[in-house]
């Protein structure tokens, strides 16, 4: 029997996701999921494909603790970590530096590597690392692979990569843009082009991954030439908590006139800022229904999040020079038939023709909801993070 399966983990500050892959068809045996690691109300929902959904709720102190919960879950349905069909355990790692660009096998000097990126991605990497820590001190003989959010970007060429500042300085503190999101920006530029029935190398694409975080690329040949988030995942678009794009005088004027700490200062544009900050929701439903009811609050947040989308979807036409497909994805992309339909009203005269029916239509499958005189295609393509970098641990392993 040859090893197919891979339990890809996805550890927050005070969650891990995961899910069990069989990478010989593709196939999902369990998502699952613990929430609020270290309270007394943690809480861990596993659902085994083709069986019931199981809960558990009860203080789960740490992280190490939260895997062997989730190892014990999988342990009752046959998958157990100790089972000789895992191949490997893939772990999504948000910060890989210029240093990774490649999905890599963890070991000790890699796991050394991934602790000196921490300062560029102090909310994230160190979650990552604890997860990583627990899974190898549970199954020390297996492969472990990380997964880089920045790695699809690293392609992007040195003019969109450097912000103009003093030269010296960038370069002793590691500041350029790196990006994030890359395995869905992967994912669905690939399978964009699938839908376009042609080979990824033959197809410029835009992507537009807009969830509760928010992120622009621009593909070319399947090679990533642009992305809007930056050093860190603030910069962009307008996101559910976060500001995006913004004068950096901004922050200098909160410190001198408002008297605000850095570290305030930080939380402002990364929690309280975005939809949230313009109108006390972060939820596009939530503003959908708000604005519908005639919200002047709501209105603007959507109104503010559309125009930067399209200021980027602008912005990446003349980045590419042909475009061959616009493609929605993440939460509200996928879902939100009305953001759709904002971001590329008027712009015909950048090829792009929405279908208002083929638009409004639900549905999970990847498709086209543009008229058949657009000149570039608009499509819905869901996006599959856990399914990405399960195929490139497996991918890794099995080479
Ligand atoms: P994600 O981060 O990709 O899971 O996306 C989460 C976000 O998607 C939520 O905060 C919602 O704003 C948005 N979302 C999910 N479902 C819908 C929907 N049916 N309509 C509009 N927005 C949605």
């Amino acid at each position: 029997m040859t090893a197919s399966r891979v339990l890809v983990l996805n550890s927050g500050s005070s969650s891990l996701k995961y899910q069990l892959l069989d990478m010989a068809d593709g196939s999902r045996l369990a998502v699952g999921l613990v929430e609020r690691i270290g309270e007394e109300t943690s809480r861990l929902v596993h659902s085994p494909t083709g069986s019931g959904t199981r809960e558990r709720r009860g203080a789960i102190a740490d992280h190490q603790a939260a895997l062997k919960a989730v190892a014990s879950e999988l342990a009752a349905d046959g998958t157990g970590l100790d089972s000789p069909e895992l191949a490997a355990i893939g772990h999504r790692v948000v910060h890989g530096g210029t240093r990774f660009t490649e999905p890599t096998v963890i070991d000790e000097e890699v796991l050394a590597e991934i602790r000196a990126l921490v300062p560029l991605a102090p909310l994230h990497n160190p979650a990552n690392i604890t997860g990583i820590e627990e899974a190898r001190a549970l199954r020390p003989d297996l492969p472990q692979v990380a997964v880089f959010d920045t790695a699809f970007h690293s392609t992007i060429p040195e003019h969109a990569a450097h912000y103009a500042i003093d030269a010296a300085t960038a370069e002793a503190y590691d500041i350029r843009r790196y990006g994030f999101h890359g395995t869905s920006h992967a994912y669905v530029s690939r399978a964009a082009a699938a839908l376009l029935g042609k080979a990824p190398a033959e197809v410029n694409v835009i992507v537009l991954h807009l969830g509760n975080g928010a992120s622009a690329s621009a593909v070319r040949g399947g090679i990533c030439v642009d992305t809007s988030m930056g050093l860190t995942p603030l910069e962009g678009l307008v996101m559910g908590t976060r500001s995006g794009d913004l004068d950096p005088a901004v922050v200098f004027h909160l410190s001198r006139v408002a008297g605000l700490g850095i570290d305030e200062v930080d939380t402002l544009l990364n929690k309280r800022s975005g939809l949230l900050g313009l109108c006390g929701d972060n939820d596009m439903r939530e503003i959908l229904r708000r604005a519908g009811e005639g919200d002047a609050r709501a209105k603007l947040a959507f109104d503010v999040y559309v125009h930067r989308l399209k200021k980027y979807i602008g912005g990446y036409t003349a980045v590419l020079g042909r475009v061959d497909a616009v493609v929605f994805t993440a939460g509200v992309g996928e879902n939100a038939a009305a953001v759709r339909e904002a971001a590329v009203d008027g712009l015909s005269g950048l090829g792009l023709v929405l279908d208002g029916a083929a638009n409004a239509a639900r549905s999970s499958e990847p498709r086209l909801v543009c008229a058949e005189d657009s000149r570039v295609a608009i499509a819905v393509v869901p996006t599959d993070e856990e399914l990405e970098i399960a195929a490139q641990a497996y991918d890794l392993v099995t080479r």
